[in-house]
């Protein structure tokens, strides 16, 4: 079999695109999160013209999911002040801010308001801080639970599941230390999206790749995972990672 792959980059009409050409009977063409970058899968019969037409025929599809992303991407600038809109498990709450001369804490008073307490003339950073705290709290007493569930169902043991802020990822694994990082982001999630990402990375512990048996343990363990994919590639985070 031929396994000779070939990888370069071309403009077409000013997109840059990144050509992979391989051993494969179809051209594919994807447009990935988060910026809109385009990269097609050609066969190896195809020659430059080929590729260049095959994507000049969907130039105005290509734009069209760019614009979606360029969309996606303006995740509005919080102040952290009252009225604004925060989301926590998947729901949108509205931010109460109270000034008190006592520890900073946050609370749900009810299904519609996070309550935001904080130590007067508390800047824009510190209320961010505060609010960070509580759902990285939230994120470290959901996860426990979720591991004494998953781990046996999937064979595999976690040492340790790390929480942190990050640009492009849901989550991470680090498969030889079995740590498992995941993004602070999804504490603003449904329940399920958390749930997905763990179990994806958890299924790296038994395979490395995005490849098929990676879909099928995928299918085994959490049939609906395309759907929680799906609401996660919605939301303005998101990377190839998660494609899959
Ligand atoms: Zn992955």
């Amino acid at each position: 079999m031929n396994t000779k792959t070939d990888k370069y980059h071309i403009n077409v009409r000013g997109i840059p695109v990144e050509v992979i050409r391989k051993d494969i009977k179809n051209f594919y063409i994807g447009v990935h999160p988060p910026n809109g970058h385009v990269r097609v899968s050609a066969p190896l019969h195809f020659d430059e013209d080929a590729i260049r037409m095959a994507i000049i025929t969907r130039l105005a599809w290509i734009r069209r999911k760019q614009a979606e992303f360029a969309k996606q991407e303006r995740q509005p600038h919080r102040e952290f002040v009252t009225g604004e809109s925060h989301y926590f498990e998947g729901r949108r709450y509205r931010l109460d801010v109270f000034e008190q001369d006592c520890p900073p804490k946050v609370w749900l008073p009810n299904n519609t308001k996070i309550a935001l307490s904080v130590r007067p003339g508390s800047d824009r950073a510190k209320r961010e801080a505060v609010i960070h705290r509580w759902y990285r709290q939230h994120l470290r007493a959901e996860v426990p639970p979720l591991l004494e569930k998953w781990e046996p169902k999937l064979g595999v043991s976690v040492n340790e599941v790390r929480i942190k802020r990050m640009k492009t990822l849901w989550g991470s694994c680090n498969i030889r230390a079995k740590r498992i990082w995941l993004n602070l982001e999804l504490a603003k999630k449904s329940n399920s999206c958390l749930v997905y990402v763990l179990v994806h990375e958890m299924v790296h512990l038994l395979e490395r790749d995005h490849n098929d048996r990676f879909r099928e343990l995928m299918d085994r363990f959490l049939p609906q995972w395309r759907t929680y994919r799906d609401t996660l590639n919605r939301a303005p985070l998101a990377h190839e990672d998660w494609a899959y």
